[in-house]
């Protein structure tokens, strides 16, 4: 059974030429890590508003754990959806203790023993009584996330939980934060514009562009294999170039020359394709047969990130490379590379 399903959920709000979530349909598997993924105004928060039942679709319909929530002639109140919810904020009660916002809406009798395993889950034994002030912020998430799953949710749903912390805690809260979800067992959908909080916790990653699924898959797929020119460029960088695809299935001749590709996804010969290149596929070869200027350079300490102008016979092609931060590199110098099948995509127009 799936923990979520959505069949072709569409919502407009009113006043808008354009629907926030457009003909959407999604399936979380029970114990998943789901990541929302897309650029802001894309309708993450109102697809998590309308799993929570804060919102009501104009169409479709929304399964939770096998039973539909929402649908034609169905309602079923947020309260009545056992879904918890951590918001950007963490929406804590500022006058309340941790353990008070732990315990906020559970029974008498099951209180206690729920904070103190609560408590135990997210790491924060001993700091009960303190209040919401005296805590890190990374603090406080694990206070929201505690009170999210103190109340056996059959998913949590966690809208932008990353966007307040700095870069250091980011990372960190990232690894505890799954690993968290991953031990109470629950479902979660995550949502974020940002792609390393998508890459770093997800069983899988759905990219969404304009209120519609792009594509759904592994971190690894989506960056390896991605489908659309949109999630080529969106999900981390990539040059698009038009092809054909080569005699042999296996490679596409491009204005850099024939590109080997290991996935054509069995596209016919002669077949008119997009190609993405992952600046990882482009290696630094004095015999390759690519060849032009570093235009850009930026320094990223493990990596450069460059421009190469490549000369072509239908004149210049900006291609985004790495380089290795050992060689010594800077705009104007001239470089030869070739490229590895790894990261190279074939995608259809
Ligand atoms: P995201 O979370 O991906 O940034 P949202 O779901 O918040 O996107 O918004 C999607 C679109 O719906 C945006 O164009 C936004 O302006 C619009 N929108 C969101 N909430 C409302 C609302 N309550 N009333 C009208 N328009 C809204
Ligand atoms: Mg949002």
């Amino acid at each position: 059974m799936k923990a979520i399903t959505l069949k072709n959920v569409k919502k407009e709000y009113p006043g808008c030429s354009v629907p926030a979530v457009d003909n959407l349909s999604l399936e979380v598997a029970e114990g998943e890590i789901l990541t929302l993924l897309g650029p802001s105004g894309c309708g993450k928060t109102t697809t998590l508003r309308l799993i929570a039942g804060f919102e009501r679709p104009d169409q479709g319909s929304i399964a939770l754990a096998g039973r539909i929530v929402t649908g034609p002639g169905r309602w079923i109140p947020p309260e009545k959806r056992k879904v918890g919810m951590v918001f950007q904020d963490y929406a804590l009660l500022p006058h309340l203790t941790v353990g008070e916002n732990i315990a906020l809406g559970l029974k008498k009798e099951t209180r206690g023993r729920k904070v103190m395993e609560m408590t135990a889950l997210v790491n924060l034994q001993g700091l009960e009584n303190r209040y919401p002030h005296e805590l890190s912020g990374g603090q406080q998430q694990r206070v929201a996330l505690a009170r999210a799953l103190a109340h056996n949710p059959v998913v949590v749903l966690l809208d932008e939980p990353f966007s307040n912390l700095d870069t250091d805690l980011r990372n960190y809260m990232r690894r505890e934060v799954a690993k968290i979800i991953k031990a109470a067992g629950t479902t979660a959908v995550f949502v974020t514009h940002d792609l390393k909080d998508a890459l770093a916790v997800s069983d899988r990653v759905a990219v969404i562009k304009d209120g519609r699924l792009e594509q759904v898959g592994s971190p690894v797929d989506i960056y390896r294999h991605p489908e659309t020119e949109f999630v080529a460029t969106f999900v981390g960088k990539s040059t698009i170039l038009d092809g054909v695809i080569g005699p042999d299935g296996l490679s596409v001749k491009t204005a850099i020359g024939t590109i080997p590709c290991a996935h054509t996804h069995n596209h016919r010969p002669g077949r008119q394709v997009k190609v993405s290149i992952r600046p990882d596929s482009f290696e630094l070869d004095p015999a390759g047969d690519i060849w032009g200027t570093i235009k850009e350079t930026i320094y990223g300490g493990n990596e450069i990130e460059a421009v190469l102008e490549a000369r072509t016979t239908n004149g210049p092609v900006d291609l985004q490379v790495h380089i290795h931060p050992e060689e010594y590199i800077r705009e104007g110098t001239e470089l030869r590379f070739h490229v590895l099948p790894e990261f190279v995509a074939v995608i259809d127009l």
